[in-house]
């Protein structure tokens, strides 16, 4: 666990987070400032700060497991038929704010592409 890493107390249960999902290695939770009408959070228990990180450790089986557990949740809040997307800021100058490595899943309104 880093040191004052907030998604770390998250997934440790030290905050007053209302958690969608969790299992032993990721948990799930409302985005505190949502840009869509859905916009969850999928977080791997183990924190690494980015992308990159993960991969770098050859972590592929953790990363495969970010992506079921959002898709899953996705299925289950939202249909099976319903869009969505998910997005990985990865470093600050893609608008990563929080160095915990963390999906964004996010539904219910029309997203542009490109992505701003
Ligand atoms: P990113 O910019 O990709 O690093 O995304 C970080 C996200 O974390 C932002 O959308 C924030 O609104 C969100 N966030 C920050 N602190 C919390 C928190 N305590 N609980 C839930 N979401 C948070
Ligand atoms: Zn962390």
């Amino acid at each position: 666990m880093a040191e004052q890493c907030i998604f770390c107390d998250v997934s440790a249960g030290k905050l007053d987070s209302q958690l969608l999902y969790q299992d032993e290695e990721v948990v799930a939770f409302p985005d505190i400032r949502p840009i869509a009408p859905t916009h969850v959070l999928v977080v791997p228990k183990r924190h690494y700060a980015t992308l990159a990180d993960a991969a770098a450790a050859g972590d592929d089986r953790l990363l495969g497991r970010l992506l079921s557990v959002a898709a899953t949740l996705a299925h289950q809040k939202l249909g099976e038929d319903a869009g969505f997307r998910v997005v990985i800021n990865n470093g600050a100058a893609a608008g990563q704010t929080v160095h915990h490595l963390h999906i964004h899943l996010l539904s219910g309104r029309h997203f542009a592409w490109p992505p701003g």
